[in-house]
């Protein structure tokens, strides 16, 4: 089955991230002088300054920070509405590490403030890149 949603774009500077995912880690670039994670990636440590960041896998554990639902989607989305949009909070400190995604696996009106997530995969037939998903522990 073709898949019809829009593919990431890779590159050098992302690469580590989507070789993350292949292999069931979520990475965040980590500060490699103050320790500090750094998410949404950006050239240097927002803490420090520093460039020597490091792609490290997080725990993949997470809360609800916010959501909202989705009932007319663009394109190829439209066949999954209604869908969830979160933004999910990373449980690494002291930052916060706010990553938006689509929550899978429960009903969009049983979405609550804090509950807790994790991070799952799903594999793109057919393609070589495989993407993350926010689902419910349960
Ligand atoms: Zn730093």
């Amino acid at each position: 089955m073709t898949y019809l949603k829009p593919l990431p774009d890779t590159s050098e500077l992302n690469r580590p991230f989507w070789e993350g995912l292949r292999q069931h880690e979520f990475r965040v670039p980590r500060c490699a002088d103050c320790g500090d994670w750094n998410w949404i990636p950006y050239p240097a440590c927002r803490s420090c300054q520093s460039e020597h960041q490091v792609w490290t896998a997080v725990s993949g554990n997470a809360v609800v920070w916010s959501w909202s639902v989705v009932h007319r989607g663009p394109g190829a989305f439209n066949d999954e509405v209604p869908y969830t949009v979160v933004l999910a909070k990373l449980a690494e400190e002291p930052r916060s590490l706010i990553v938006t995604g689509n929550l899978v696996g429960i009903d969009p009106a049983e979405v609550t403030m804090g509950m807790p997530l994790t991070v799952v995969y799903e594999e793109v037939p057919e393609e070589d890149i495989t993407l993350y998903r926010f689902a419910p522990v349960r």
